[in-house]
């Protein structure tokens, strides 16, 4: 059985006061149990962030990394910093990054890599575009980014990846994909994972979906059956809907 997973993207949001006061109202309304909880705050307000959650079950993750281990990469954060600060987790290849810095397939799979050496668990984002999907492409699109982001990386590495669909259509407008568009893209990802890998591996591995989900949408979307939680951007810097989605994963 794979756990629920809810990890919230804060983008470059928040500062110091507001994000500790959310992390707080996080934590007091997280409960004992429930799904996996990951926070991504920006780089500077992990240390605040990890000082609330500590010895709780809310972990903390980074919305990006530099492949290389250490060197003359002005403005770059490695892999062992993240860990070492005190995260496990870290985003990579989330579409703001492909669109807005050039991310490539080929950078997602060196982040990829670095990262689980590091021994982070990378969430690695994938999703088409409107155009593309009104072109018929949505599961080349998919296929592309998935096969070129895992490319090379070993099955015995793979370990506890985990796998994020989402639309770029769907991202911060609103227009959340309906749970049955959601599910066959997730099915698709987990054929190709069984296929590529093993039957094991792809029940193993999360897939979460992200794309304007909210308190009122989450239980449908996490109701399907290869959708094992979300990837939040603008409804998990508000903790109330926060916390509605972490309830609607239980
Ligand atoms: C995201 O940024 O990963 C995301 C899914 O954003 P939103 O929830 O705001 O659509």
């Amino acid at each position: 059985m794979r756990k629920m997973l809810i990890a919230g993207n804060w983008k470059m949001n928040l500062d110091r006061e507001h994000a500790t006061q959310l992390t707080s109202s996080i934590l007091e309304s997280s409960g004992d149990s429930g799904p996996d909880i990951v926070l991504c705050p920006p780089y500077l307000l992990i240390p605040p962030v990890l000082e609330i959650v500590r010895d709780s079950r809310i972990q903390v993750g980074a919305q990006n990394l530099f492949w290389e281990k250490k060197g003359a990469y002005t403005g770059e954060i490695s892999a062992s910093m993240i860990l070492n600060a005190g995260c496990t987790h870290v985003i990579i290849g989330h579409s703001e990054r492909r669109q807005i810095f050039g991310e490539t397939d080929i950078s997602v799979q060196r982040k990829t890599a670095a990262a689980l050496e590091a021994g982070l668990i990378p969430i690695v984002c994938v999703g088409e575009t409107l155009e593309e999907r009104e072109e018929g492409r949505t599961e080349i699109v998919i296929e592309r980014q998935i096969s070129g982001g895992l490319e090379r990386i070993p099955q015995e590495i793979l370990g506890d990846i985990i796998i994020a669909y989402e639309p770029v259509w769907a991202i911060g407008t609103g227009q959340t994909a309906t749970p049955e568009t959601a599910q066959e893209v997730h099915k698709q990802i987990r054929s190709w994972l069984k296929d590529t890998y093993s039957k094991s591996l792809a029940e193993d591995v999360r897939i979460l979906y992200g794309g304007s989900v909210k308190g009122e949408n989450a239980a449908e979307l996490f109701g399907q059956d290869d959708i094992d939680g979300g990837l939040v951007g603008g409804a998990s810097l508000d903790a109330e809907g926060f916390a509605q989605i972490i309830a609607a994963a239980r």
